[in-house]
């Protein structure tokens, strides 16, 4: 199937697969400036980008635009109905599968860690909140079940977290530690007289802390504490704890040992419920060890198929590394809604006449293209007038860009090792961009760049700034 991309033809090879087939061909469009409005075919583009998991981004992308309403709830609800409205949603979007993915399949799952990734960084272009309630719920809690767990505790709990019916908390982070996991304060000791782990906040820092679901909606926690079995210690373990239960009249409320408090009003994300959490000689049965890389046996015998404690310790935090590639992926998406709005809002609002009859579009500002048009995004655009007097310094040239049989090839400067919005702006700097953008001119005029539709360009009058 043949496709035209931004002038260029391009052949779809396979679902996941875009290879273009020839140079560019030339435009739709020209106005009597000179500039030429590349065609974009945006079905290709789209397939392009959503790469082999085209189905699944679009099934998140319904779900957003029909619970849509989620974003004015976040504006007009009180914080404890927000966080109910975002706890119905996930529970609802789970009901569609896209929250499922990365589970197996004989759990109610879909079998696809790839999917539940594009799932996740999809589901950030909506509601943030949503989004860590997602990450919390199915990445955190029911990805330290199913990466740290063995079968006993995946048949126990997976059907029930898959649904939402079963909502936990994944508790590592403490007040006193937040990045260095090794060095957490809770303690978890094997007694074999009841053959159960006690579990217990050693001193006041070392309560847990920021716990997504734990203020209000969390049933059980996979709790990282110390494990002790006969006096000595073995690092840190994974534990299933019941941090609330049922009362009579049916009610969740604080297990016994287990005393919540909630993080309060946070600076964002607060249709998530974030919470304290100490732990009061809390008794846990023995096979609630999530038990993968370690065990202890009734009789009080530590194993493990991992001698080092060091490697034992780093493989059980490295199963958990697909929570680490999702908020990468989900930050960069959310960064993604932020720039598409500032470009947008920048192509319609004029302010100031600097030049000619109308007042200037506030893209056609430096200052405005400097943070829509970040050093990640450079390679993508299509003039050097779009970054390089940021970037260039006084003796890096220009940029080159030249069409090869595989694509675009660019040349980039090294990029300096001062920021570009530290760097003075320099005469070679618009003069090494006058080469590739003739309408630039060198000296004291710095040549003006904007940007109309997907492409860039460099505009015939100079400004003096
Ligand atoms: C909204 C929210 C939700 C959260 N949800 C959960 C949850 O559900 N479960 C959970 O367990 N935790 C949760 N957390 C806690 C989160 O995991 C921690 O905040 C995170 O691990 C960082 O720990 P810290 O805040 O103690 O920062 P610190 O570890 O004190 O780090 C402070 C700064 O120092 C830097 N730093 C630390 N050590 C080094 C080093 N050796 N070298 C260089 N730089 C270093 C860090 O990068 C950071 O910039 C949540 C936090 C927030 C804000």
């Amino acid at each position: 199937m043949n496709h035209r991309l931004g002038g260029t033809r391009f052949e779809v090879v396979a679902t996941d697969t875009v290879t273009p087939t020839d140079g560019p061909t030339g435009a739709s469009t020209s106005s009597a400036s000179g500039y030429v409005q590349p065609e974009v075919d945006v079905p290709a583009l789209t397939r392009l980008l959503d790469g082999r998991y085209a189905e699944v981004r679009n099934l998140v992308r319904s779900n957003l635009s029909a619970y849509s309403s989620i974003l004015t709830d976040a504006e007009t609800l009180s914080r404890a109905d927000y966080r109910e409205r975002v706890k119905e949603l996930v529970v609802e979007m789970a009901s569609t599968g896209q929250t499922g993915m990365g589970f197996p399949e004989e759990y109610g799952g879909g079998g696809d860690i790839g999917a539940s990734i594009a799932a996740f960084e999809t589901l950030s272009f909506g509601d943030l909140s949503v989004l860590v309630k997602v990450g919390v719920q199915f990445g955190l809690f029911g990805g330290a079940i199913l990466q740290l767990g063995t079968e006993r505790h995946h048949e126990a709990y997976l059907r029930r977290i898959v649904t939402g019916e079963l909502m936990g908390c994944f508790a590592m982070t403490e007040t006193g530690h937040g990045s260095n996991v090794q060095a957490l304060g809770t303690v978890a000791t094997y007694d074999v007289a009841t053959q159960e782990f006690v579990i217990t906040t050693t001193r006041e820092d070392a309560r847990k802390d920021y716990i997504g679901n734990a203020a209000e909606h969390g049933e059980l926690a996979v709790v990282f504490a110390q494990l002790e079995v006969g006096g000595e210690g073995r690092g840190v373990h994974a534990f299933v704890v019941p941090i609330r239960v049922r009362d009579d009249s049916g009610e969740l409320v604080p297990a016994p040992g287990v005393t919540i408090a909630d993080d309060g009003l946070k600076m964002g994300l607060n249709g998530v419920d974030n919470g304290r959490l100490w732990f009061d000689e809390v008794r846990v049965p023995r096979d609630n060890l999530l038990n993968r890389f370690a065990d202890v046996t009734p009789a009080g015998v530590y194993e493990s198929p991992i001698d080092n404690p060091n490697r034992r310790f780093f493989t059980m935090l490295g199963t958990l590394i697909q929570g680490r590639v999702c908020v990468g992926g989900a930050g960069i998406n959310a960064a993604k809604v932020a720039l598409t709005i500032a470009v947008k809002y920048a192509l319609r609002r004029r302010q100031f006449e600097a030049s000619g009859e109308q007042e200037e579009l506030l893209l056609d500002y430096g200052m405005h293209q400097r943070p829509t048009s970040s050093p990640p995004s450079r390679a993508t655009t299509t003039s050097c007038c779009s970054w390089s007097p940021r970037a260039c310094s006084p003796t890096t040239p220009a940029t080159s860009r030249t069409w090869t049989s595989s694509g675009w090839s660019a040349s980039w400067p090294a990029w300096p090792s001062t920021p570009w919005w530290r760097r003075p702006a320099s005469t070679a700097c618009w003069s090494g961009c006058a080469t590739c953008c003739p309408a630039a001119t060198s000296g004291t005029r710095r040549p003006a760049c904007s940007t109309r539709s997907t492409s860039w360009r460099c505009t015939a009058s100079a400004r003096s700034t």
